[in-house]
């Protein structure tokens, strides 16, 4: 059986390596803003996957989306966060397309997990 070492694997193997998938803080500030990262029931997950709320400073996520779908799911609300942040002004269209690039780039460079836990995942 073949071993990779730490070099060979991506970063994000090495973290599962070590125990686990890797795990978004509690809190992430966005600029001037810090928003509070958590699952919630009341986002349904078959219409919507998360909401980025502004106002509250708060990133809530579906229960029902798993570690794949909550990577993918997370980097289009930062999208949306940095886009309201810096006035950037666009269309959900827009940061749909925008985020789908960048998270395919960034997975393919391992610099972005395929799998992500939120805070009180177990
Ligand atoms: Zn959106």
């Amino acid at each position: 059986m073949a071993v990779m070492s730490k070099e060979e694997m991506g970063a994000t193997e090495a973290l599962d390596a070590a125990g686990g998938l890797p795990r978004l803080p509690r809190r992430i500030p966005v600029g001037s803003r810090s928003y509070s990262i958590f699952r919630d029931k009341s986002v349904d997950g078959e219409n919507i996957y998360a909401t980025c709320d502004y106002r509250n400073e708060e990133m809530r996520f579906s229960p029902t989306i798993n570690a794949r779908h909550t990577a993918r799911t997370f980097l289009h609300e930062l999208v949306h966060a940095v886009c309201e942040e810096y006035r950037l002004g666009l269309a959900e269209d827009d940061i749909h397309r925008l985020s789908n690039g960048l998270v395919t780039v960034l997975q393919n460079l391992n610099f972005y997990p395929v799998e992500l836990k939120l805070p009180d995942d177990p």
